[in-house]
């Protein structure tokens, strides 16, 4: 179920959201997606966007993911920013986070970003992937 945050975030910002917009991900990542929406807002009042809409905010392989049709290249930047921010906040709480699968062996959809003890409490495995293998 979407966070009750997210609805009102669509009815904000609904000027450059898809009217079928879906996002889908965890409360642990509001704040970003808060902040996202607030520094696009802010590059739209200050120039001429009108083709620029968001069409998806979703987990996809455990980062946040940014679907978007028109901008340039600060709305580029923008997005990027925001996605790498995902890379180090846990989905569920916001806390700082990192890359975890679900199982050893994972298939790319079980993966997620989360802190410790939440990783903990839903039994994700820690992935090292920039580290070599003991
Ligand atoms: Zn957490």
């Amino acid at each position: 179920m979407e966070p009750l945050g997210f609805s009102q975030l669509k009815a904000k910002y609904s000027y450059f959201f898809d009217p079928n917009i879906k996002i889908k991900c965890e409360y642990g990542w509001q704040k970003i997606i808060e902040d996202f929406c607030a520094a696009i807002a802010l590059v739209l009042d200050n120039g001429d966007y009108k083709d620029f809409i968001i069409k998806q905010l979703r987990q996809k392989v455990g980062i946040l993911t940014i679907d978007y049709d028109g901008g340039d290249d600060l709305i580029k930047e923008i997005v990027d920013f925001t996605e790498r921010l995902s890379y180090n906040t846990c989905e569920v709480c916001g806390d700082s986070g990192e890359l975890y699968a679900q199982a050893k062996w994972a298939k790319w959809s079980l993966y997620k970003t989360l802190c410790h003890e939440h990783a903990i409490q839903f039994y994700y495995y820690e992935i090292k992937i920039r580290k070599s293998s003991k």
